[in-house]
């Protein structure tokens, strides 16, 4: 059952809560488009997605069944992708595939230092502004809240010569979508990329942009039978202070 339904536009990112025990979808609407995705935990911002340790349990690229994990010291599933129309993809000739956790966000400052440019749309500062205005907060403390994405349905691999992050246009079409489901309660945040399909710039106004739509479903009472909400990781975090000399 639909809940609730945005968009978000080109170029920006919006902000919204998934509680526990819901589906949401990320659709592709209008043209081919790459978004940038941040979780955390509702109720505790210092939980986060843990691009790191999720590309290590589950590889470079994630897609049905994968789950996304959060940050120690809790290291718990923060949701399960359910459905991805994308999977047909898999791996292409060049060593490519879609939904990366390898790049961490387009950002203002790696771009200065790259082009000299200053660029204000950049998937890290839409993030910001995102969270910023979701939790009424002011924009610098939200930026430290901002952490590496998962690539949803950008398409990248590593060059076979010197093994070097490369991108290229995503296949996400019209009507494509990547669904996952609420592990714990969530505040996530999307952006769609400047890059639109990434096979160019991606701090600039030159790719074309679409929007991206995000649906929230519910599950109804019965159909979720035992599961319960993920629970924090049990190691007794004594990390060796007890340890009799
Ligand atoms: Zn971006």
């Amino acid at each position: 059952m639909k809940e609730l339904e945005l968009t978000v536009p080109p170029r920006d990112a919006r902000a919204f809560v998934v509680p526990a025990g819901h589906f949401f979808r990320i659709v592709s609407v209008e043209g081919s488009q790459v978004g940038d995705l941040n979780l955390w935990n509702l109720h505790d911002l210092s939980e986060r997605f843990f691009s790191g340790k999720t590309r290590a349990f589950h590889g470079t690229h994630v897609s049905t069944g994968s789950r996304l994990w959060s940050t120690l010291p809790n290291l718990r599933a923060m949701a399960t992708i359910t459905q991805d129309t994308l999977d047909w993809y898999g791996w292409d000739e060049d060593g490519a595939g879609v939904h990366d956790v390898i790049g961490t966000r387009c950002d203002p400052y790696t771009n200065l230092l790259l082009h000299g440019l200053e660029y204000h749309w950049c998937c890290h500062s839409n993030l910001k502004r995102a969270l910023a205005a979701k939790l009424n907060i002011p924009l610098s403390e939200a930026e430290p809240h901002v952490h590496d994405v998962l690539n949803v349905f950008m398409c990248t691999g590593f060059t076979r010569d010197t093994h070097q992050y490369f991108m290229k246009a995503s296949p996400v079409r019209p009507g494509d979508f990547i669904e996952f489901f609420a592990e714990m309660d969530l505040l996530a945040a999307l952006s769609a990329c400047p890059g639109g399909d990434c096979s160019a710039s991606h701090s600039s106004d030159a790719a074309p942009c679409h929007p991206l739509k995000v649906e929230i479903h519910r599950c109804p009472e019965d159909s979720l039978g035992g599961w319960r909400p993920a629970r924090v990781n049990g190691y007794s975090r004594s990390h060796g202070t007890e340890r009799v000399k």
